[in-house]
């Protein structure tokens, strides 16, 4: 627990808002992760300023698990701290500071053990997986997941450590968002033939949207929001341009190709058919029994419940990835002012990153069709 805390207070320390780069976060991690003998892989951004760090401890060619957090905080902006949120106070039992259950905590956690881990012998690897930009749209894990599949033999576990008491999370919806643009002709409102309404169409798109969540809703298959609609620009011009931004939430993959094919029938049936540019794209995380046995048999709690909140966990689902959610604090402490977690918390997830660090060292059964990535042998 003594490392934990010390690496926590280290990562609080580096304001990681996500509009910030986060490469000073980053240097750190990755020198003490060399030290420690790790393969080291970043991933950057567009610009550069942000970096995602893959590190692997143990064997390159078979199967491991997937440690997964992002390095990224919401800002404090507007909020009442009662100190600096960018330095870690203890009191009474509770670690307050910006990021400490969202999820600084979980990453302390996962390089206190890698510190243990590096010194054993190890028959399977561990993939230590930090992501930016998890709070503006889980933008970078996915430059991260197509490195790591590129790079190390497809691991057979996911854990991915936002908050939820150490309670197993294995599903939630995903979150697909979008802005359709529709276009027509301006023209003086005096003679309204003479141009096309942009914000017509969109208005009755709008409706479809409201018309196609109430169904889904009713069946519990997806839930839809239209979240801005910005068009036009005076009483008397006819307008030549309306956006319209609308997000959905699915229960599963075939639920977003059914209502992406039913959008995309709808805008094709329009005479000036609108562009539609993808905003955010996390993937549903779908229930997968043997990730759950795994958790289980590391310590997390049952039972496991689905997830009111989307995570990374979507795209390690969809590259194949047995995946689960399970870390340390409370989703209610996240985002908020005065954001704690409680060292007890925090004790709990190291004790279930230490039955990792067995499991690492368990030989692989070798008999021929028997699987090698099972959560036997804890
Ligand atoms: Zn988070």
């Amino acid at each position: 627990m003594g490392d934990t805390r010390a690496i926590l207070e280290q990562l609080i320390s580096f304001d990681t808002t996500s509009r910030n780069s986060n490469l000073a976060l980053v240097d750190w991690a990755v020198d003490r992760f060399q030290r420690l003998g790790a393969r080291v892989r970043l991933t950057f951004d567009d610009r550069r300023t942000k970096a995602n760090i893959l590190a692997s401890l143990g064997p390159a060619e078979v199967p491991g698990v997937v440690l997964s957090g992002h390095t990224d905080v919401v800002p404090v902006d507007d909020q009442q701290w009662s100190s600096d949120p960018f330095i870690l106070r203890e009191d009474n039992g509770r670690l307050y500071g910006r990021g400490t259950a969202d999820m600084k905590g979980f990453l302390a956690c996962c390089m206190a053990v890698a510190a243990q881990i590096a010194t054993r012998k190890l028959h399977r690897p561990v993939h230590f997986a930090f992501s930016y930009d998890e709070e503006v749209g889980c933008l970078g894990v996915s430059r991260l997941v197509q490195d790591l599949l590129a790079a190390e033999c497809k691991p057979a576990f996911a854990i991915v450590g936002e908050p939820t008491e150490m309670r197993i999370g294995n599903g939630h919806r995903g979150f697909f968002g979008y802005e359709t643009q529709f276009r027509g002709k301006a023209a003086h409102s005096s003679d309204p033939s003479e141009g096309t309404s942009a914000i017509y169409p969109a208005a009755a798109f709008a409706t479809f949207i409201q018309m196609l969540g109430a169904e889904k809703n009713r069946s519990q298959d997806a839930t839809f929001n239209v979240g801005r609609i910005e068009g036009g620009s005076a009483i008397n011009i006819v307008p030549s341009r309306c956006d319209v931004v609308w997000e959905f939430r699915p229960k599963d993959d075939s639920t977003t190709q059914e209502v992406l094919a039913a959008v995309e029938t709808y805008l094709q049936t329009q005479t000036e058919p609108p562009t539609k540019t993808l905003l955010a794209r996390v993937p549903p995380l779908m229930q997968n029994a043997d990730a759950m046995a795994f958790a289980a048999e590391l310590g997390g709690q049952l039972p496991a419940r689905d997830l009111p909140f989307g995570t990374e966990g979507g795209f390690f689902d969809e590259a194949g990835i047995a995946t689960v959610v399970c870390g340390p604090g409370t989703i209610a402490q996240a985002h908020q002012p005065d954001e704690w977690i409680a060292v007890e918390q925090l004790a709990e997830c190291d004790r279930f990153l230490q039955r990792i660090a067995n499991w690492l060292e368990t030989p692989l059964r070798v008999s021929s069709g028997t699987k090698t990535s099972g959560a036997g042998g804890l």
